[in-house]
């Protein structure tokens, strides 16, 4: 078949091609599943557009302070119509998924006020902001206490810890709804609404956050569907499917999407200002774009799941579980292991593919970490990509992929490696 000896000129083997394709005939209904997804959120972000009347005009940029930019206004407001909130700040401005986070907490705790994570540790690079690893500027250093309830050990929330972790103190609540760089689940937005009911119920007043990283799109809801005061993410992940070359975004009640729009800007100045400096386009047609986007990701995290699964590596999800966000975590037991696994996805790339990844250190990241990425976007991991820590149980975290093609064929090239380096028998 022509469609072979495509991929057979990529360096495949026959048996890699052969062991894959089992693999898939087996995932059909899982597929038809998440074209269904597609479809819904698709139509949730075009509903979104024709309600706040997208015209022409919105697609403009505005320079200097970027007063009356209407584009940017309007982007906002479709961003607060697709999550289901009363406000959005969307801003090429943040910097990262880490700088929304960072932005978010900043805005809303004060000196005394105490945060609380009743998910276990948060993402490794907010252990800086937080100062659960001491750091210049650290909420720590203005006075801003943590404290965390750990999941109990098969990953579901140890509610008893939770209502002791909750003080007169506790502001804030961070839920993070994907997995990160650890092997607990990812939860869904039911959980995570649950979750949200059960603390609401203890402290009222509390708000909540959901570090909403790659889960945007996953499902038919977000999480400020289901309770949460805000979200927060990155646009060069799922939302920006693709196409936005930077930015983050938060969600949620008005009073708190102020609040942190006075703390990226100024007192004083708010949402007024922000240029959007020609990055509308891409914003509109990233989260355009990102539903099917996020399908295809979806595909790849099952596929490669299934494999790895049946070749006997721990894999998180299992390859019928339901999904919550992209990432599919592979625990490869070696470093060797990890490093031929990423060399296998970034040989697939379309920008890059003559970089072979090495083991490094990464601002933000305590351990050594491998990354594979050949990305139009810098860093972009809801292109193909692959990531991990070098530290037990290693694993590698596996996400993204704007096509599917794409994502198979990386897939495929990564089992390719990890036969010719003698760690899988077919
Ligand atoms: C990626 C990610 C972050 C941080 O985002 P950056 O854009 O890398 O700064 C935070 N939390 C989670 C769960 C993430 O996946």
């Amino acid at each position: 078949m022509r469609l072979e000896t495509q991929y057979k000129s990529f360096g495949l083997d026959d048996k890699v091609i052969g062991y894959a394709s089992r693999i898939l005939e087996g995932l059909k209904e899982r597929f038809a599943g998440y074209d269904d997804l597609a479809e819904y959120n698709q139509l949730k972000v075009i509903r979104a557009m024709q309600e706040n009347k997208i015209a022409e005009m919105h697609l403009g940029t505005s320079t200097g302070y970027g007063y009356d930019d209407y584009g940017r206004d309007a982007l906002e407001a479709v961003y607060a119509s697709v999550f289901g909130a009363e406000d959005a700040l969307v801003r090429p401005q943040i910097m990262c998924g880490t700088h929304a986070l960072q932005i978010a907490l900043a805005a809303l705790l004060r000196p005394g006020d105490e945060l609380l994570s009743p998910v276990g540790k948060p993402y490794d690079t907010l252990e800086k902001v937080i100062g659960i690893v001491p750091s210049a500027g650290s909420l720590a250093e203005y006075g801003i206490s943590y404290r965390q309830a750990d999941l109990k050990s098969d990953g579901s929330f140890d509610y008893e810890a939770i209502r002791q972790a909750i003080r007169p103190e506790t502001k804030l609540v961070t839920i993070q709804r994907s997995k990160g760089y650890q092997t607990r689940p990812s939860f869904s937005v039911q959980q995570i609404g649950e979750l949200i009911a059960f603390v609401k119920s203890i402290k009222p007043d509390l708000i909540c956050m959901v570090d909403n990283c790659y889960g945007e799109f996953t499902e038919m809801q977000e999480p400020t569907e289901a309770g949460a005061d805000l979200c927060v993410g990155s646009l060069i992940k799922n939302p920006g499917g693709g196409l936005a070359p930077v930015g983050g975004y938060i969600v949620g009640k008005k009073d708190c999407i102020e609040k942190c729009a006075v703390r990226l800007s100024a007192p004083g100045l708010g949402k007024e200002v922000g240029a959007s400096i020609g990055m509308l386009p891409s914003f509109y047609q990233g989260l355009f774009l990102s539903p099917v986007v996020v399908a295809a990701a979806l595909k790849g995290a099952v596929f490669a799941a299934g494999i790895y699964e049946s070749l006997g590596f721990p894999v998180i999800p299992a390859a019928g579980e339901e999904r919550h966000d992209i990432i599919q975590s592979v625990v490869l037991g070696s470093e060797e292991a990890m490093c031929a696994f990423c060399r296998g996805i970034q040989a697939a790339a379309a920008v890059d593919s003559a970089v072979v990844p090495e083991p490094s250190d990464m601002a933000g990241y305590e351990s050594k970490v491998i990354m594979a990425a050949g990305a139009f976007v810098q860093g972009s991991s809801i292109e193909l990509s692959a990531d991990g820590p070098i530290r037990e149980p290693y694993a590698v975290y596996f996400q993204g992929g704007l096509t599917w093609p794409h994502v198979k064929l990386g897939i495929l090239l990564s089992l390719q490696k990890l036969y010719e380096g003698g760690f899988v028998r077919l």
